[in-house]
């Protein structure tokens, strides 16, 4: 009943150019794909040639964040209606980059969740643990933390529009994936949170994808797992090869 979604987060890689070369490959080799939602989440700076690339194909796009705000004197920042008007549907809020270089705090993700949803934008809500929280036992109180924190005065209503994407920190970059079975688990915490929020119907409604060095080489067998998703892909999303083979995950 949960309908696949595989988001390729492009971080601050491509340029223009490269970044059109990416989305026309990827719009050939997986933009006819029904049964699976894909999404592009380029730079700021090739969202409106990517849009273009992807035009009459299946594929979305995404941003990777965006302001509360709907305009302002906020320098370097885009807003929901920004990136609506490039033809975004996505947006990626709280990922642990912005956490750890930008100052992102569990408030400010919740300000964003909710300008994304006032903007009508899916807000793809980033959560995980860091390494030493892992090996202090804390990763389950984190990300409890966390995803209370980020959906704070969120309705029901507004729940079912929200993406949860569990990034364990110490597998992002870094080649390590979260065994299929760790991840698996911590998707059906994150579950069991969203149930006792908002109850049964809306928790098995909701999309959990896993990020963490998602590859060709890992992504059937993390797919496989009843709690997840979908996947935040950063790296493999980088290469038409890889990201196509990630999308056709079996
Ligand atoms: C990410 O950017 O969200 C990510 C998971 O990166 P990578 O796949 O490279 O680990």
């Amino acid at each position: 009943m949960r309908r696949a979604l595989i988001a390729g987060n492009w971080k601050m890689y491509k340029t223009d150019a490269e970044a059109i070369e990416l989305a026309r490959g990827l719009a050939r080799e997986a933009g006819n794909l029904t049964d699976r939602d894909v999404l592009l989440c380029p730079p700021f700076t090739s969202l409106k040639s990517v849009s273009e690339a992807i035009a009459r194909t299946n594929v979305k796009l995404g941003g990777q964040t965006l302001h509360w705000e709907k305009e302002g004197a906020f320098t370097g920042m885009v807003s929901g209606p920004m990136l609506k008007s490039v033809g975004c549907s996505h947006v990626i809020i709280g990922h642990s980059e912005q956490r750890q270089f930008f100052g992102e705090t569990n408030e400010t993700v919740n300000k964003r969740v909710k300008a994304a949803l006032f903007h009508g934008l899916v807000p793809i809500m980033c959560v995980g643990e860091l390494l030493a929280e892992r090996e202090a036992g804390k990763a389950e109180a984190v990300v409890k933390e966390q995803v209370e924190g980020g959906l704070k005065s969120i309705t029901a209503e507004e729940m079912k529009k929200i993406v949860i994407a569990y990034e364990p920190v110490w597998a992002i970059g870094t080649g390590k994936t979260a065994t299929p079975d760790d991840a698996d688990n911590m998707h059906r915490f994150i579950r069991s949170l969203i149930a006792k929020m908002y109850g049964d119907a809306v928790a098995e409604g909701t999309i959990i994808q896993y990020g963490g060095s998602v590859k060709p080489e890992n992504v059937d067998e993390l797919m496989a797992k009843p709690n997840i998703d979908g996947a935040l892909v950063g790296g493999a999303s980088l290469k038409v090869d890889s990201f196509t083979r990630i999308v056709r995950f079996k």
